[in-house]
């Protein structure tokens, strides 16, 4: 019988594949490395798992610890998942702005929310940085991941999504882009790519206009899950060649057409990284490879980039037939 005992072993070796309409006239090849073919919908299925088995090795997380850690998104889906199948407790501490859907994803998979005040400051009791270190030092037996210190964030990239795209590319893969949020992702597979190369590989970052990571400030954009007003110690500073800076507006319409034009239904880092793989690829020549990494699906943002209203609402529909079928029920 064709059969895996578990989710985990279907995490990472995830496929490539070939963008044919949002490249044409382009002339280097373009992949997309689709992680929304990890068991929990994304990329960070990935360091979620490397993250739990460093911490059972050194001790930290014992057989029925807490897992405590501040986050709604793909890295809480993930070490949900995770803790489910190795029955670890999970609890998720969420600021209040974090959508219900997100939430209830958490809770399906038997893990605890707790929601916080997003308008209190960081150093306030009841802000969800505060009662994270507090509900970590509380619980018996509690292990916070910190995804944004946790070196085997990075480590993880290094060792599966690195060596998986080299490998998928026979070698002959020239650049890598991908969106930077905690820049795990860039910085582990970045630097596997480089060393493997004999640093012919260039590595180039995809940000939102406004992050610190393009220069910017922290001033708010609204692509979820990539960009930072602050720099995380997962970030490694020497790894990018590049970083190009990509609006809301251009990251949400290419995430449309990826679904419309590529069949590719992702979230909006996807349409940021798309968009920024293109710029590269216009200096590009035809012999060169370009690797770009779609970190999740676009399920959960059906409410937002693939509603008609919200993108009008924030004016970010800009031709004749997207303004047309705005707001109509098609
Ligand atoms: N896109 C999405 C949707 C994410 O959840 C994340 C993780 N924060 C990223 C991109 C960026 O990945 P990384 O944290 O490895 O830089």
């Amino acid at each position: 019988m064709r059969v895996h005992d578990s989710l985990i072993d279907l995490v990472g070796d995830t496929p490539l594949v070939r963008l044919k309409k949002v490249t044409e006239g382009l002339a280097p090849t373009i992949l997309a490395k689709v992680e929304y073919f990890n068991p929990g919908g994304s990329v960070k299925d990935r360091i979620a798992l490397r993250m739990v088995e460093a911490a059972e090795k050194s001790g930290k997380l014992k057989p029925g610890g807490t897992i405590v850690e501040p986050t709604s998104g793909n890295t809480g889906i993930g070490l949900a998942m995770i803790a489910q199948e190795k029955g670890y407790r999970c609890v998720f501490i969420c600021p209040d702005k974090v959508g219900p859907d997100k939430l209830s994803v958490l809770r399906a998979y038997g893990a605890e929310v707790v929601v916080c005040p997003t308008t209190v400051a960081p150093d306030h009791p009841d802000s969800y940085y505060s009662v994270s270190d507090r509900m970590a030092a509380e619980i018996p037996g509690a292990w916070k991941p910190n995804q944004y210190e946790n070196m085997n964030n990075p480590e993880s990239h290094y060792h599966s999504t690195g060596p998986e795209i080299w490998e998928q590319t026979e070698g002959r893969i020239t650049h890598f882009v991908a969106g930077i949020g905690t820049g795990g992702t860039i910085s582990g597979t970045g630097r596997y790519l480089k060393e493997v190369s004999g640093g012919s590989v260039r590595v180039i970052g995809a940000d939102p206009e406004g992050s610190v990571y393009s220069g910017g400030s922290g001033r708010p954009y609204l692509v979820e899950g990539v960009g930072e007003d602050i720099w995380p110690g997962t970030y490694d500073t020497s790894v990018c060649d590049d970083i190009v800076a990509v609006s809301d507006k251009d990251s949400f319409l290419m995430t449309r057409r990826l679904a419309r034009e590529e069949a590719l239904l992702v979230g909006g880092s996807c349409g940021l990284a798309v968009e920024a793989a293109l710029k590269v690829a216009e200096d590009a020549g035809p012999d060169d490879v370009i690797v770009v990494l779609l970190p999740d699906g676009g399920r959960g943002y059906l409410g937002k980039i693939f509603n008609d209203e919200w993108m009008a609402d924030y004016g970010f529909l800009s031709t004749a037939t997207e303004e047309a079928t705005a707001g109509q029920v098609l």
